[in-house]
């Protein structure tokens, strides 16, 4: 089993191409996790539906939620909640999409549950977090626990930061080979208060075996406009080995940000957007 992990597509096609073509370097694809936003922003929406599309008939099955992005492109949420430039964009984004790119959008999902889809196995995925799956952010470490509760399975996958990071549980004491910079969680209410937890970025080339004892949940960061301070494109790659072992690995893949911001100004998106995928801030 091979499945490359995306998120935050946002209408940036180079940036997709690039992370396929990175994942597939490795091996054939038998999937692609999508974790929303995969248009906003960018200039190339439609082409990026297409490609996941093009995926999926080429045999990569291709499991995708909703993002906020997403839902605001097929007008399911307002933009009244996106500040101004995100607005803009948003509101290009609506007019640019083709019938066929509206309806893939409009049939996402907003949460996969792997106790429901059994090729997601041991993984929940959404856009945010479970308990809000568009809108909140899993960005904190209370968020992050209180999230646990709220999934049948042991890890989760989420988006929305356009951070590559991952937050891991573990019982006190454990020593496994995540690394140990958790704390103390405070909780002392039905088991949390055993349970180490620790934050850590998917810095490229990161690699994290999955343990029968900790619980993860992870973020594969941005494939079309990462904010963590590098521009390259970002995702992770999940392998399952013959012995059975899970193992995710964190990429980044540079690609032609000059491309991308040219069509940008021709179509006219705000300059703060089209200056920060330079930045990844
Ligand atoms: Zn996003």
């Amino acid at each position: 089993m091979r499945c490359a992990i995306i998120s935050d597509i946002h209408g940036n096609f180079d940036a997709l191409e690039r992370v396929i073509v990175d994942a597939m370097s490795f091996g054939s694809l038998d999937a692609i996790w999508c974790l929303g936003d995969i248009v906003g922003y960018g200039p190339n929406p439609n082409e990026c539906v297409r490609e996941l599309r093009e995926c999926e008939a080429g045999g990569t099955a291709v499991h995708a939620v909703a993002g906020n992005h997403d839902r605001a492109a097929t007008g399911k949420i307002s933009i009244a909640g996106f500040n101004p430039d995100a607005a803009t964009a948003a509101r290009w984004t609506i007019k640019s999409l083709t019938p066929e790119t509206r309806g893939y959008l409009d049939g996402l999902p907003e949460r996969l549950d792997g106790d429901a889809v059994p090729s997601l196995g041991d993984f929940t995925l959404v856009h945010g977090t479970p308990h809000d799956p568009v809108w909140d952010y899993m960005d904190s470490e209370v968020v992050a626990l209180a999230s646990l509760a709220e999934i049948g399975t042991p890890h989760c996958i989420v988006g929305h930061t356009h951070r590559a990071e991952y937050y891991a549980f573990r019982p006190k004491g454990h020593s496994g080979q995540l690394p140990s910079t958790g704390h103390d969680d405070g909780y002392d209410d039905d088991g949390p208060a055993s349970t180490q937890i620790s934050v850590s970025a998917f810095d490229h080339g990161t690699i994290v075996d999955l343990e029968p004892d900790v619980r993860l949940i992870a973020n594969p960061g941005s494939v079309g406009q990462p904010r963590d301070g590098l521009s390259s494109a970002s995702y992770l790659l999940l392998e399952t080995t013959g012995g059975g072992q899970t193992r995710l690995q964190a990429r980044r893949v540079e690609y032609n940000i000059d491309d991308v911001q040219r069509k940008m100004r021709e179509a006219g998106l705000p300059a703060r957007l089209i200056a920060r995928l330079r930045h990844g801030r």
